[in-house]
């Protein structure tokens, strides 16, 4: 089976390509991608230190036919030999949603083939299936991106069981942010934890929020702000010389990255001790995170248990995943996918109740 997918959440449209029979066969998951096209509007909001929405429909509008076309390229293949479409359904942004799903059914209705709503979540969370080892069920998964930060136990494909999430900021969310007091551009997740591997440990110790709630829940905005602060002081001594202010910027970033993963990680151990698992996974864009997967792996080793990631360009948000996550849940239940031409989006859409 064939399965086109589409992403179009928030500022990434995606499109893929996935064969669902190497999978079928018991072969690596990633034999299955066939083609993929993706575009990042990154550089579009960059200018508003955000997404904005209307922008953000727009361009997906523009960028979905050349994706799939490029797509089909790669792939050596024709509309005609799509099986059926999946596509974001939520949550995210409306529009952006309504691209994407609307793009979805009107082809799916052009071909007369089924479509399948997928959770933007789900997709990410199954994405380390695609990895180079792949997790056995089940498994607990770290879920960083950049709207969310969750620790689920999978128990299979569609059984996902919550076992705390942040109450406030997501990880990736507080990277941007801390980026941002940091003088790096948006989102500057990554450039801040390139930042960090030039700091200096140890010369700011900024908190480490609910690191001893008893709970899986996470907290970030107390240690973006005690961030803010640490900029605040230093701006008052009105230093001018540009290497002590570089250092001063490295010497934070490394401190807010350290305190960050040391929270992540903790929960993290404490989830598989306590659910018994052999394997965790972390995925969402986070899951990039050099010092995150160091931290990670050095546990792993210590504790016998394993870590797995999906491929650092199936990270952040794209169409593999999407096609991926609805061509398992069509394997998984025959009835799946619809024949319905309503377009249908679910801009807020829990997980657990997917
Ligand atoms: P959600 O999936 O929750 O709806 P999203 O789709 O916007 O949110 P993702 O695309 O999964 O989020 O991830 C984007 C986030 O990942 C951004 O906040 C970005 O800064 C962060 N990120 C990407 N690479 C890295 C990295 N190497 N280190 C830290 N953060 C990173
Ligand atoms: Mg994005
Ligand atoms: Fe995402």
């Amino acid at each position: 089976m064939i399965v086109l997918g589409i992403e179009s959440s928030c500022d990434e449209t995606g499109v893929a390509l996935y064969n669902t029979a190497p999978w079928e066969s018991g072969q690596p998951a990633s034999l299955g991608i066939l083609g993929q096209g993706l575009h990042s509007q990154v550089a579009m909001h960059r200018d508003y230190g955000g997404v904005v929405p209307e922008l953000a429909s727009r361009d997906h509008i523009r960028r979905v036919l050349p994706l799939l076309d490029q797509s089909l390229t790669e792939a050596s293949l024709k509309l005609g030999d799509i099986d059926a479409v999946a596509y974001t359904q939520g949550p995210g942004l409306a529009g952006a949603l309504l691209v994407g799903s609307a793009f979805a059914k009107s082809l799916a209705q052009g071909l007369k083939i089924p479509t399948i709503g997928v959770h933007h979540l789900e997709g990410h969370l199954l994405s380390p299936l695609l990895g180079p080892s792949a997790p056995q069920f089940p498994f607990v998964a770290l879920l960083v991106s950049g709207g969310h930060t969750q620790l689920m136990l999978v128990k299979d494909i569609g059984q996902y069981e919550l076992l705390g999430e942040t109450v406030d900021d997501a990880a990736g969310e507080a990277f941007d942010k801390t980026a941002k007091l940091l003088g790096l551009d948006y989102p500057g997740g990554a450039a801040l934890s390139a930042l960090a591997e030039k700091g200096q440990t140890g010369r700011f110790d900024l908190p480490r929020p609910m690191l001893h709630s008893g709970d899986f829940d996470f907290s970030f905005s107390g240690l973006k702000t005690a961030v803010l602060n640490q900029v605040k002081q230093f701006e008052a001594k009105h230093i001018t010389n540009a290497d002590e202010v570089a250092q001063f910027h490295a010497d934070l970033a490394r401190g807010f990255v350290e305190a960050l993963v040391a929270v992540l990680l903790r929960k993290s151990e404490k989830a598989i001790e306590q659910t018994g698992c052999q394997d965790l996974v972390l995925a969402g864009g986070v899951a990039a995170n050099k010092q995150l997967r160091n931290a990670l792996n050095a546990s792993a080793l210590k504790h016998g248990f394993s870590v797995h990631y999906p491929p650092i360009a199936l990270c952040t948000d794209n169409g593999v995943m999407i096609a991926f996550a609805g061509a398992l849940r069509m394997l998984q239940e025959n009835n799946a996918a619809t024949q319905s031409g309503s377009f249908d989006v679910k801009p807020r859409w829990d997980l657990v109740n997917a």
